[in-house]
């Protein structure tokens, strides 16, 4: 997407802003170097995983055991009751989206019962085999999330019709004999996605014939693929679509102990990859090479990368880690905006103030990537990045309806949703594009790492109102309710309620932003906890035990650079703020300088039928005065103010 005319909004000269917008790149850079470079004074990266007798959290474990298992996993028998602003969010879109569109756009499964009928669709976009997959995976982390009956029924049926699209052969994309899973589509890749969504179900519900349907479809692609055979590079690309499938074979390795499914996960990643023209993941990676330097460099590789941690965790081998995080690591430094948005143009740019679209489907993906990170290293920091991606750039997709989602969530917040993609939608299926299917994950993936375990007890990621329980090795089952407003106040009040008294770690993710945190239990005021890491509070836990959290939320700037130069980002604790002409008098483009070093935020209120999750009043000793909201919905900007250049 071209910059526009107007895009931002800087427009006077203040030379004494320049000064303190040097001072603030050099912090940001500092800050972004320590997560960059494993460590701080205060939390070293931690690189040795420590083994647990039992990670799994579903009902179905997976029956391969890995060689080492992940620092932090989602906490086992994990249950979760938002409630407030994001709950309300998240049941428009069960209510308006997930139960709505099997009937509204029944071309999600059609697609894939019409492939042999004349004439072929049109349109039938090459990636027209994915919708139903990342519909269904998006559909069941958020019934993981919210349990919710009604989303439960919809996937129930949705599955029991996906499975029955499948050809005998294991087939189960959208395209005629003609031109299948070698044709020059992203035909592998939508395997990939609609295995990635039926291992899910399964892993919660336990239903076979979800796991079977896996099963002759990877079965498909060890006949079709493999040393000799026909290249995976046939997806118009490079490959980094259709070898995206070896994360999926990978996990459904350990779902199975097929070895057949890892023999080819291990050629995708150690011979397809390295084909001209494909990706060379592995090779560079360990080479230490940036990400604009790989061969490809499409989004859709972070899924490819996930293989590299599944892999780790299953044979030990230290290069998959290496190039693994090398990966992550690269994909922070060079390509997370200010949003929490990664890549740009759907691809990484080795720069955050890249302009082109930043597309929701690369988010998600980079959110996936990250909660593997978040897996291997127990890192609190990339928590924090989960959180910024998802409360910003992740939910900034999703309008406030619920009902559709932007392609596209710039840096200076301006969205247009659901009039991006049309093109991609096949007859009969108006819902359906890319983005639509899959925007809703990031929501779904909160049940992911919100509350996760270690070896020494539960690790609490997520802050806002509502219930989180998880059990304990021992089978007590704790619940952690937390009574706060958070992200738009500072304090958490977390109520603990255990069946019996017993001794674990509580950790709590203090984030990188809060300078000053204060932590009482039970009325005792902590040491101040260092920002960036987690507050282990190891002691022996009752009903009754109460925790309050106070964080830091002094406002706080981005200043921008190259492209973004002249222009800062404006924080309150995780959140973005985003100037809206809605609230406000002026033009926005041409508003005046913020002089942000004296800038001050005060919360205000709002009377109208759409709420936004958080208002409040910039003003600057100037006197100059904008309203602001967390950015969620079209026509807004971000606050990008400061001198002309
Ligand atoms: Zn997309």
């Amino acid at each position: 997407m071209a910059q526009k005319e107007g895009y931002h909004t800087m427009r006077k000269v203040n030379v004494g802003l320049q000064v303190v917008a040097l001072i603030s790149s050099l912090f940001l850079t500092v800050y972004l170097l320590a997560l960059v470079r494993n460590g701080s004074v205060c939390v070293p990266f931690k690189t040795v995983a420590a083994r647990q007798s039992d990670a799994s959290s579903n009902p179905v474990p997976e029956i391969t055991t890995n060689s080492v298992d992940p620092v932090l996993q989602p906490a086992r028998g994990a249950q979760y009751a938002l409630q407030g602003y994001l709950h309300r969010r998240i049941q428009r879109v069960i209510e308006r989206f997930f139960t709505v569109v099997p009937e509204s756009s029944p071309a999600i499964l059609q697609v894939l019962r019409d492939r042999d009928r004349t004439p072929v669709r049109d349109p039938l976009v090459p990636w027209a085999g994915e919708f139903a997959g990342k519909y269904l995976t998006a559909a069941q982390l958020t019934w993981r999330l919210t349990h919710d009956e009604n989303l439960k029924k919809t996937i129930d049926t949705f599955v029991r019709d996906l499975i029955a699209c499948q050809d005998p052969d294991g087939y189960l994309g959208p395209f005629p004999k003609s031109s299948r899973l070698t044709g020059g589509n992203w035909d592998v890749w939508g395997h990939y996605h609609c295995m990635l969504g039926l291992m899910l179900y399964y892993e919660d519900t336990g239903f076979e014939p979800a796991l079977e349907t896996c099963k002759k479809a990877a079965d498909l692609l060890c006949k079709t693929f493999g040393p000799g055979g026909p290249t995976l590079t046939c997806d118009g690309s490079g490959g980094e679509m259709n070898m995206a499938v070896c994360h999926a074979l990978v996990l459904l390795y350990k779902k199975t102990n097929i070895p057949r499914y890892l023999d080819l996960a291990k050629y995708i990643v150690h011979e397809a990859w390295n084909e001209e023209g494909a990706g060379h993941y592995l090779e560079y990676a360990l080479a230490g090479k940036p990400l604009t330097e790989i061969p490809r460099h499409r989004w859709e590789s972070i899924h490819d990368w996930q293989a590299l941690a599944e892999l780790y965790w299953l044979t030990a081998e230290e290069s998959y880690k290496q190039a693994f995080m090398h990966l992550w690591r690269e994909g922070l430094r060079g390509d997370r905006h200010n949003t929490g948005g990664v890549t740009s143009g759907e691809g990484f740019q080795g720069t955050p103030y890249h302009d082109g679209a930043i597309e929701t489907c690369c988010t998600v993906a980079w959110i996936a990537l990250s909660l593997d990170m978040l897996r291997m290293t127990g890192d609190s920091r990339v928590a924090d990045e989960i959180e910024w991606s998802t409360l910003n750039s992740a939910l900034g997709a999703i309008p406030y309806s619920g009902r559709v989602c932007a392609y596209n969530v710039p840096m200076d917040g301006t969205r247009t949703f659901g009039v991006e993609l049309p093109w991609q939608s096949p007859k009969a299926g108006p819902d359906l594009n890319c983005c639509s299917v899959n925007a809703n994950r990031a929501l779904g993936m909160i049940a992911q790492w919100a509350l996760m375990q270690d070896a020494d007890g539960l690790v609490l990621n997520f802050y806002g109102p509502g219930r989180y329980q998880a059990g304990l090795p021992s089978e007590n089952i704790v619940v952690l309710q937390q009574i706060t407003e958070y992200p738009v106040n500072a304090a958490v009040r977390i109520e603990v309620t255990t069946n019996a008294a017993e001794t674990f770690s509580l950790k709590l993710r203090i984030p990188s932003w809060s300078r000053k945190t204060t932590v009482r239990v039970d009325g005792e005021t902590l040491p101040p906890p260092c920002p960036g890491s987690y507050l282990n509070l190891r002691r022996t836990w009752k009903t009754g035990d109460v925790v309050e959290v106070t964080f830091d939320f002094t406002p706080r700037f981005w200043v921008g650079a190259e492209s973004h130069a002249g222009r800062v980002s404006v924080y309150r604790g995780p959140l973005l703020l985003a100037y809206d002409a809605r609230y406000n008098t002026l033009d926005p483009d041409d508003l005046p300088a913020l002089d942000y070093h004296t800038a001050t935020i005060e919360p205000a209120t709002w009377h109208e039928p759409i709420e936004p999750w958080f208002l409040a009043t910039v003003r600057d000793a100037a006197g100059n005065t904008y309203r602001c909201r967390r950015k969620y919905i079209y026509g807004v900007r971000l606050l990008e103010c400061g001198p002309k250049r």
